[in-house]
Formats: structure tokens, C-alpha cells, sequence
């Protein structure tokens, strides 16, 4: 019972019902994410939270995300720049924006949050060449093979003291495999081997077990 992945699942719940209040909104924006090309790939609801508290901890009012899906992370950190605050959400699929618009509305949070629809590597890069404002905060959760084209963006669009937070680096324990042929756990390793080469970052990572399974989590400070 204590190992077993029903029991991670009571944990988080428990965890949930006694810290994480949803409301309506993001009840509905996690549900949501069955009209998406991707259900139930929305962070869990604790570490939704986390991600606003550390940008609410960081002081971060611009925000930038790859990987919008249904807009459930986006609620949580669009929520937590407040009302001053931006959000910038990069997603490749229109069906998935139009959902995540729709429930940013629903939330209250609309008008602060861009949904920038297409292959978020293009969408970093107009950001770029438009001069657009170093972000305070940074989640990276799109396609796991571009996770080190997406730090590279992240770079160019942060500053000294920036937080970038990369999802989902635990892919089951294959991450500790340099010889698996899935692209995402290159992408996972290479991201992890960049970021410890870069002078100008200092990171650590996280695995979890809960209601999403065996995963993990790297958090980034930009020091340079
Ligand atoms: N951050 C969301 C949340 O927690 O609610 C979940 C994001 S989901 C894990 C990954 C998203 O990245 C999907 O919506 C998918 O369509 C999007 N995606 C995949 N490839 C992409 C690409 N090349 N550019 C932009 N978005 C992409």
C-alpha cells in the first residue's frame, strides 16, 4: 500500500483537499484538458501552486511559458503576477489555445496573459527580434526533444536573477539511461548537461511520485 501508486495518488489528493484550494475556474481548466491533444498532461494541482508561489516568492510579473495545453498552468501563473502582470503562453495547437483562451477568460485572467499560437522555437524567436522584456520567470513544458532550444530562447529572453523551471524530467527513470533512443530523454539529458555547463545557471532537479506517476521537476536561477 505505502509504495504503490494508489497510495502516491491518496497522498496528493490529501495534500490537495488540505492546502491547494481550486476554484471553479481551475477545476474547469483541468477538466478541460480532454478537448486538448493532450488530456491530462496539465501539472498536478500542488504543483500548479508551486510555480505561482515561487514566481509570488521571486517577485516575477513577466512570465514566460512553452506549453500551454488547456491554460491550467497558465491560470496558476497568470493569478500569481497579479493584475500589473504578464503572461506570455507559447502552444502550437490552435484547438488547445482556443480551450486555454476560453478558460483564462473564465478565470478572470485573460487580459493578461498572450497565447501565441505555432511551434514555440518561432514564437521565442519573434519574441526575441521584437526586443521583448527579460521575463522574471520562466516554465518550460512543451515537447521534451526541444527542451535545450528552449533554454537557449529562455537565455535570450531573461536576466540575472530569472527562474526557469523545467517539467517532467524524470521520463520513468529512463533520464539516468545515455543510450535510450526516445528523443525526449536526449532532450531531458542535454538540457540538464547544458545547464550544468552554463556558468551563468545554477539548478537543481526533483523527482516526485503523486497523482501524475513517477516524474520530477528542474528548477534554474539565473545567475549571470
Ligand atoms: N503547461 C500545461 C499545464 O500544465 O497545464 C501543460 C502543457 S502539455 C504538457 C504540453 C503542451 O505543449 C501541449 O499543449 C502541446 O500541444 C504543446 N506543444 C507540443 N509541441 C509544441 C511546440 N513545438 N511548440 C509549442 N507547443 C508545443
Amino acid at each position: 500500500m505505502y509504495e504503490s501508486e494508489e497510495a502516491w495518488r491518496e497522498v496528493d489528493a490529501y495534500f490537495v483537499d488540505t492546502l491547494v484550494p481550486e476554484d471553479k475556474a481551475l477545476v474547469n481548466a483541468r477538466e478541460s484538458g480532454r478537448r486538448t491533444t493532450m488530456p491530462q498532461a496539465e501539472v498536478a494541482p500542488n504543483q500548479g501552486k508551486l510555480l505561482a508561489m515561487l514566481c509570488q516568492m521571486t517577485g516575477a510579473t513577466r512570465v514566460l511559458e512553452f506549453g500551454t495545453l488547456a491554460g491550467y498552468s497558465t491560470v496558476w501563473l497568470a493569478r500569481a503576477v497579479g493584475d500589473k502582470g504578464r503572461v506570455t503562453s507559447l502552444e502550437l495547437e490552435e484547438q488547445n489555445a482556443e480551450v486555454a483562451r476560453a478558460n483564462l477568460e473564465d478565470a478572470g485572467v485573460a487580459d493578461r496573459v498572450d497565447v501565441l499560437v505555432g511551434p514555440a522555437g518561432d514564437s521565442a524567436r519573434r519574441l526575441v527580434k521584437d526586443g521583448a522584456e527579460p521575463y522574471d520567470f520562466v516554465f518550460i513544458d512543451a515537447d521534451k526533444p526541444s527542451n535545450p532550444e528552449y533554454l537557449r530562447a529562455s537565455l535570450a529572453l531573461t536576466r540575472p536573477g530569472s527562474v526557469i523551471v523545467i517539467d517532467n524530467v524524470v521520463r520513468n527513470g529512463a533520464v539516468t539511461d545515455p543510450d535510450s533512443d526516445d528523443a525526449r530523454v536526449q532532450g531531458v539529458r542535454t538540457v540538464l548537461a547544458d545547464i550544468a555547463a552554463d556558468p551563468r545557471l545554477d539548478a537543481t532537479a526533483l523527482q516526485t511520485v503523486g497523482s501524475k506517476g513517477w516524474d520530477g521537476f528542474t528548477v534554474v536561477r539565473r545567475t549571470g
